[in-house]
């Protein structure tokens, strides 16, 4: 069966928020395609000697709110069409929390897992001479996303303040604190995805402790999100990874299963847990099923056997439309991505501003802005979808794209 691609997904999620809001037709069209991509390719010496070339995306998809703003994956699979798509939902997600940023993303074709950390150095510097004119604090600003981290930053930071000729820690976060990054930075996706559960048990009338929890990938997000849910109190009984998950009607501990795969490299074979496949995890009868993955997870053909009591997206785009419809025919409420992994950008922008201010805040301020934001952003997410009776996802794309219009009508663009 011909399966739907992130983009097609991302236009049927904006087509039918912009019926909803009465969009400007104009503001409408001109948002169903990107700003600009870039596409470059990024050729590096290999620890063999050898020349290897690797293809680069950048997607500014949209400016109207501020300068763009968005994450780079390294992953085998990425194309124009994924991060395209990515640099749509960054926007309405920007957007949606009321941060002075549009939406970007950006992508290099590669599997850091098989390069040694020269290699994923040269490609990181390369990606930034390739992009450097087009990008900069004030015109768009790269983040940490799959297979990419704090290092990566490191290396963009430091190429960019080369070419620059002087210090530019505003050019990407998700920077080391050592070098002005933002403390709480790296647990923020996942923290900012452990206060929206919260909301959301709270709006849907369920108790968060003792509810039972199971995530999908345990990456940066997933597992921080995992452990920061258990801490709460949350029974975390699945967790999985690319090669599979493991689950334990009981319980899993998750700062446990964390040290189990620094030390094996998977959640597989987690002493206590049963081995599970990840189509498995996602048809487990749960309270909370965490996406925290990838794109196009639960679609129309699994939705039907969805047995969690809500979704929350922790991944970009884990939820097709077909299957957003499935589960909403079901009563399965889906707290949509755009709101639920806001956190990481949000903490993004607030070490965007103490890089601009030159002072830098604690942890605990830090968490407690990133509360903030988050509970009013989920707040009034639900308060539209209460009023106009439509699902949260419609509802988050509702405020954003009223945003983004008022912003392009004033600016006359
Ligand atoms: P990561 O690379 O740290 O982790 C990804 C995890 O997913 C890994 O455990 C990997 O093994 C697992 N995985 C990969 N393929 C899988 C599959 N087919 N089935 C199950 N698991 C699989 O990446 P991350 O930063 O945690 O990002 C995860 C998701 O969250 C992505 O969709 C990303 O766009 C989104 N996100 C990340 C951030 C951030 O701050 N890092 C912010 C917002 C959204």
């Amino acid at each position: 069966m011909k399966t739907i691609t992130p983009f097609q997904a991302m236009l049927k999620q904006l087509d039918t928020a912009a019926g909803e809001a009465r969009l400007d037709p104009a503001i409408h069209a001109a948002l169903r395609q990107p700003m600009r991509t870039l596409i470059a390719s990024i050729p590096i010496k290999t620890c063999s000697g050898e020349l290897q070339v690797f293809t680069a995306y950048r997607c500014q998809y949209n400016n109207a709110l501020g300068p763009t703003k968005g994450g780079i994956r390294y992953n085998p699979n990425v194309d124009l069409d994924e991060v395209e798509a990515l640099a749509g939902w960054m926007t309405w997600k920007c957007a949606a929390l009321g941060l002075p940023y549009g939406g970007a993303k950006g992508g290099v074709q590669c599997d850091p897992k098989a390069l040694g950390a020269r290699e994923v150095e040269s490609i990181s510097r390369g990606y930034v001479r390739a992009m450097a004119e087009w990008i900069g604090p004030d015109e768009d600003i790269p983040a940490p996303d799959m297979n990419t981290n704090e290092q990566t930053m490191a290396w963009m930071m430091d190429e960019y303040s080369k070419i620059e000729g002087k210090l530019v820690p505003g050019v990407v976060t998700g920077k080391p604190v050592s070098l002005q990054g933002s403390h709480g930075r790296k647990s923020a996706t996942g923290r900012g995805g452990m206060f929206t559960t919260l909301k959301a048990c709270a709006a849907f009338r369920m108790k968060p402790s003792g509810s039972t929890v199971a995530v999908q990938g345990f990456g940066n997000v997933g597992s921080f999100a995992a452990q920061l849910l258990h801490d709460k109190r949350c029974k975390v009984v699945a967790v999985s990874d690319s090669r599979g998950g493991a689950y334990n009607p009981k319980g899993l501990d998750p700062y446990k299963v964390a040290e189990h795969k620094e030390k094996t490299g998977s959640v597989l074979g987690f002493k206590g847990a049963k081995d599970i496949t990840n189509k498995d995890l996602l048809e487990l009868k749960c309270d909370v099923l965490v996406p925290a993955a990838l794109e196009n997870q639960i679609t129309r053909e699994n939705a039907g056997n969805v047995r969690a009591r809500m979704v929350v997206e922790l991944a970009n785009g884990p939820t097709t439309p077909d299957a957003d419809r499935v589960l909403h025919e079901k009563g399965i409420p889906v707290v949509p991505d755009i709101l639920a992994n806001a956190g990481g950008v949000t903490v993004s922008y607030f070490e965007w501003l103490q890089n601009r201010v030159g002072e830098y805040w604690g942890e605990d301020e830090v968490n407690c802005r990133l509360k903030q934001k988050m509970e009013n952003a989920f707040d009034a997410v639900l308060r539209v979808s209460k009023q106009r009776e439509i699902p949260m996802r419609t509802a988050a794309y509702y405020i954003a794209l009223k945003r983004i219009e008022e912003a392009m009508l004033m600016r006359g663009s």
